[in-house]
């Protein structure tokens, strides 16, 4: 069993250099999974219902005081300073999205209204707990922030839910669920808090979810809901979070004109599903061994020909299946040709195909799957509809 450092050099998929001490560069490769993990993220949430925005990197010192960070998180922080004003490199998205939702007037038609955002933020961890792509100090959170009324905070938390459910299956991943309470320093009042947690299990025994309760675990200013997904080695790893928040709207004096034309309170759902795409990839990478499944793959399949009188049929091949969008590279080194089979293995390629002097006469490609190792004979067309299968 490899770790995620080892498999990420090997197979070429992020580094990290001096001048930028906990904070991942993306290789091509790397890029390739990462762009996938969040198409595929964006695709879901779209259909969920999400609207996706962008908020800035860097905002004024002020709105993190007025947010709390400033009080309970400026040690883990980075600031700057330009034009002799301070600055703040966000460590959370919050902030910004409130800003967009108190940008204007919001009627109760518009809610729950569902923001997402894949945003980079920076913390600064000590350099000791720094780990590859697991424990970094700046990540992109798949973030979403909620906002809804009281009585719709069931139906939201179910629909969160889920969409947890949907993409953590769709990795094969199983997992396991915690609820956390109201700790001891809590801020708000006592019967949000109760109603709060209420829902919260509520909904968590309505969909027949078995949950361990953590007692006075929850943050300050919300009870949350815990997501530990378990790998093909069962381990376990922190991922999603599903969080209640009334103290943001309040510092932020958010509010919504309700049905009876008074202007309300929304309460805020911070969520997020993969964690965050570093980590959760770096979870992949050592769940799959990099042996990842043909969506995620960097390199889908590797043209490899027998002898150079095939490399025009070669080319002709990678051009036809990049046109339809399938990632190929075609290895057209001196390198004989079971050190050519052999290099793609450890590259991890779903699909080799071998060409030689038959299949160019028969305009055909012998595909070699590389787990199984079987061989089959099919045209460019046949491979082209498999793949996207
Ligand atoms: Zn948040």
């Amino acid at each position: 069993m490899k770790n995620h450092r080892e498999l990420g050099q090997e197979l070429e998929l992020f580094m990290h250099a001096e001048e930028a001490p906990g904070m991942p560069f993306f290789l091509p490769k790397g890029m390739v999974i990462r762009e996938e993990l969040e198409r595929f993220w964006k695709e879901k949430h779209r259909l969920s219902g999400y609207k996706e925005i962008k908020t800035p990197i860097m905002m004024k010192q002020h709105l993190w005081e007025q947010s709390g960070h400033w009080d309970h998180y400026h040690e883990n922080m980075y600031f700057s300073e330009v034009d002799n004003q301070h600055y703040a490199i966000k460590p959370m998205n919050c902030p910004g999205s409130v800003l967009i939702f108190n940008q204007k007037k919001r009627s109760y038609r518009e809610l729950p209204m569902r923001l997402a955002e894949l945003g980079l933020v920076h913390r600064h961890e000590l350099s000791g707990s720094l780990n590859g792509l697991l424990r970094v100090r700046s990540f992109t959170q798949d973030d979403a922030h909620i906002y809804c009324s009281m009585d719709q905070i069931e139906s939201e938390i179910e629909q969160v839910l889920s969409l947890v459910h949907d993409i953590y299956s769709s990795f094969g991943f199983q997992y396991t669920v915690e609820l956390s309470t109201r700790p001891e320093k809590y801020m708000g009042d006592l019967e949000k808090w109760n109603a709060a947690e209420e829902s919260l299990s509520n909904v968590l025994k309505k969909k027949n979810i078995e949950f361990s309760l953590n007692e006075g675990d929850g943050a300050f200013y919300g009870p949350k809901i815990d997501f530990h997904v378990l790998d093909s080695m069962d381990r376990s790893w922190q991922c999603g979070t599903i969080q209640l928040d009334f103290q943001m709207p309040e510092k932020f004096d958010c509010s919504y004109i309700g049905e009876d034309g008074e202007k309300h309170r929304p309460v805020m759902i911070h969520r997020a599903i993969y964690g965050s795409v570093e980590r959760f990839m770096a979870i992949l990478i050592e769940h799959y061994q990099g042996d990842f499944p043909v969506w995620l793959s960097p390199v889908q399949a590797k043209v490899i020909p027998v002898n150079p009188s095939v490399f025009d049929y070669g080319h002709q091949i990678v051009n036809d299946l990049q046109k339809q969008g399938i990632r190929v590279e075609m290895d057209d080194s001196s390198d004989r040709f079971n050190a050519k089979i052999r290099q793609a293995s450890i590259e991890k390629v779903p699909y080799l195909i071998v060409i030689g002097n038959n299949e160019k006469e028969a305009n055909v490609l012998t595909v070699q799957k590389r787990v199984s190792g079987e061989k089959i004979n099919m045209t460019v067309e046949e491979f082209i509809k498999k793949i996207k299968d």
